[in-house]
């Protein structure tokens, strides 16, 4: 990255530097052009439930579908989404289609609340909560199925501000959760004082968990802090059975992983939701 840094710093060049945000440049016009074509399409993970076995919660999990290059995975795009700004525009669309969707699971008489990844970004924005609001009232969704996912990096700006901002989102009745927790900058003091209903364990630590003690202390940890801080613990790619197992006997109370399933489109899932295969017992 080049930047400006004032004076008495000296500024770089490298020479990928005009390739690199050529395109770049040709991304974000190429994502917004999708939008706009209604290429963007969520897939939906499920999420299951320690206490019942029951599929009640998943995440929804933004893909591009391309016309040339076929599904897209937001490790393609998400970065310069962020670096251009587009995330903001992607994430309003996101949060209305998430929002229909969770709707329309709830009019079926299958509901399942649905969690949305914000970024950073979008969080700074302070129409965040009337969008938020209004979404909820437009699609008739009761705010109890809707949850957000928050990063630890929403509180390098302005602390403050990110605490008003979550009590203003809670007091709207929507869950809150902390992604990938362990990987950023978060202190004890932030978790006590922020409204959060939800941690969920970055899926680094539970890769190793049944083979490394440190890694199964770390997440024993977590688990445990959560708790004590009247937090449910949700562990994020949980792949092989024994993590799984590893998981249930600490007390995690939800497990999300290629485990149980990937993402899948809306329909795969609502088929899930109605059909018998609901239940997973490991
Ligand atoms: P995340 O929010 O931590 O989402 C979890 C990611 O882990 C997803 O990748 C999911 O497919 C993947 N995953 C789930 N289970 C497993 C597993 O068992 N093993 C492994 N190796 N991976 C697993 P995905 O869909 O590629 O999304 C990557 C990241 O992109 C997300 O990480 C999130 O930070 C971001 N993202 C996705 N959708 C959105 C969105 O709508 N808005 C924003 N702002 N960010 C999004
Ligand atoms: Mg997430
Ligand atoms: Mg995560
Ligand atoms: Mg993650």
């Amino acid at each position: 990255q080049v930047k400006d840094r004032g004076k008495g710093h000296y500024r770089f060049y490298r020479p990928q530097m005009n390739a690199d945000l050529l395109s770049r440049i040709q991304l974000d016009h190429a994502m917004r052009e999708g939008l706009k074509r209604q290429e963007f399409v969520l897939h939906y993970q499920p999420r299951v439930c320690m206490e019942s076995g029951e599929l009640r919660t998943c995440e929804a999990l933004v893909r591009w579908n391309h016309p040339e290059r076929g599904l897209v995975l937001p490790g393609e795009f998400i970065t310069v989404a962020e670096e251009t700004g587009f995330i903001v525009k992607l994430g309003q669309w996101v949060l209305q289609a998430g929002i229909a969707q969770a709707a329309a699971w709830a009019r079926q008489g299958t509901p399942c609340q649905v969690a949305i990844n914000v970024s950073a970004l979008q969080f700074q924005q302070a129409s965040l909560v009337d969008e938020v609001a209004q979404a909820l009232q437009q699609h008739g969704l009761p705010a109890h199925l809707l949850e957000l996912e928050l990063t630890e990096s929403i509180l390098i700006h302005d602390a403050e501000e990110a605490l008003a901002r979550l009590q203003a989102l809670a007091d709207l009745g929507v869950h809150l959760s902390l992604d990938d927790f362990g990987t950023g900058y978060s202190s004890l003091t932030y978790l006590k004082r922020f409204p959060l209903h939800k941690l969920k364990i970055d899926r680094t630590f539970i890769a190793s968990l049944h083979e490394d003690e440190t890694d199964a202390a770390i997440v024993s940890a977590i688990i445990q802090m959560g708790h004590a801080l009247q937090m449910q613990v949700v562990a994020e790619g949980v792949e092989q059975p024994e993590q799984h197992q590893r998981l249930r006997a600490l007390g995690c109370d939800h497990f999300q992983g290629f485990l149980f399933s990937p993402a899948v489109p809306a329909q795969t899932f609502s088929e899930a939701l109605q059909g018998p295969g609901l239940r997973y017992r490991g």
